[in-house]
């Protein structure tokens, strides 16, 4: 796999299980059902679970609870589940090899949580970024599961002792703080070893992809403006339209990484193009050096319909069938939950819980 990147960690007890099969770990990771996924959404997170799905043993999950930490309408809640379930599929995951499932559907999620919620201090919590932007200015009116949200985080990554997580660049503090705490619990509760220190996966070409309106701000889904983004549902017309009315600069396409790096809505546009195509991102900018951005957008719109087209057709077939999705989400919450249990039966004697 080109381009990983891994932080370095001490030896890792809890592979030699997965090695003897063949395997590099287990991975979980999860996506929100909070509507309009987009191409960051795929580029950062979704194609990567199908890439390392040989690799793996994996868990790829839809984290509804994450997604009322801002509040969801009960009946776009359900669909967009299984709008995000048809994503994994789309884009390659294995539904009968792998478990793919909804996070409320495996109540130990929730259960562990509680105790990390018990583990991480205020002050660990403070510095999470994800929270200050997400409250902005009001602050006082967010929800308690908003400032709460990277335990629970922590608790869907660990309830699985899952040694990697692939995620897009903007989760690299919450995966910090998942490693704060496992490490804060082992040492508190004398079980050195008992979690594992998680490692990111992140890699790839667009580990941030950034706003199509503006270069210096992430792409995301709940951005008001829909030009902001690329959904995955977008038709060809959708996906022209928007790449047209992208925002770059006056100049020329930039001839070098450094003149790239100084101009962030041409920067993005490039990295987005050498995810797509599976390019470096250097060779993209020599390939465009100097030319107008006109004919680069044409190119990129080309390439980007070409990409997601099939991802975006195969979505809607499945969400016509929505009873095949909720197979697949009800086994994997089977397979899911026969790892979580007996983890958290350890968790509740080690802290302590008394079980008659
Ligand atoms: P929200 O705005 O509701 O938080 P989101 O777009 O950030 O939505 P999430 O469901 O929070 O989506 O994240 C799902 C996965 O997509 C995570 O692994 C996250 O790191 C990744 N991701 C999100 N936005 C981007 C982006 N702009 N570029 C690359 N990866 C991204
Ligand atoms: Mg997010």
């Amino acid at each position: 796999m080109p381009n990983v990147s891994t932080e370095a960690v001490a030896p890792n007890p809890h592979l030699a299980q997965y090695e003897a099969k063949g395997l590099k770990g287990r991975i979980l990771s999860g996506v929100q059902p909070t509507g309009n996924l987009h191409l960051g959404n795929y580029l950062g997170a979704i194609r990567n679970f199908a890439r390392l799905q040989n690799d793996y043993e994996c868990l790829y999950c839809v984290v509804d609870m994450h997604a009322i930490t801002v509040w969801q309408d009960p009946k776009a809640l359900a669909a967009q589940t299984r709008e995000i379930a048809a994503a994994f599929l789309a884009a390659g995951v294995d539904g009968d090899k792998h478990a793919v499932f909804n996070q409320s559907m495996v109540p130990e999620h929730a259960q562990l949580a509680w105790i990390f919620n018990c583990v991480a201090r205020l002050g660990w919590m403070n510095r999470m970024t994800q929270f200050k932007e997400k409250a902005g200015k009001d602050r006082e009116n967010v929800s308690l599961g908003l400032y709460a949200y990277p335990a629970l985080m922590a608790a869907d990554i660990l309830i699985y002792k899952a040694t990697h997580v692939p995620v897009g660049e903007d989760q690299k503090q919450h995966l910090e703080l998942t490693r704060d705490i496992a490490i804060k619990f082992n040492n508190d509760f004398g079980v050195p070893d008992f979690f594992p220190i998680t490692e990111p996966l992140i890699f790839g070409a667009a580990t941030r992809v950034m706003s199509l309106r503006d270069g210096t701000k992430k792409m995301s889904k709940s951005d008001p403006s829909d030009y902001s983004r690329i959904n995955l549902t977008d038709d060809a017309d959708a996906i022209a339209q928007k790449i047209r009315r992208a925002k770059t600069d006056p100049h020329p396409m930039p001839e070098t990484a450094s003149d790239a790096e100084k101009r962030p809505d041409a920067d993005n546009l490039l990295g987005i193009y050498a995810a797509l195509a599976d390019m470096e991102k250097d060779a993209v900018i020599f390939e465009f050096a100097g030319k107008q951005f006109s004919e680069f957008k044409s190119a990129l719109t080309d390439l980007a319909v070409t990409k997601l087209g099939p991802v975006g057709a195969e979505m809607q077939r499945l969400m016509k069938d929505p009873g095949h999705v909720d197979r697949v989400l009800h086994a994997g919450a089977e397979k899911a939950r026969a790892i979580a249990a007996p983890i958290l039966a350890d968790v509740y004697r080690t802290v302590g819980f008394l079980n008659p």
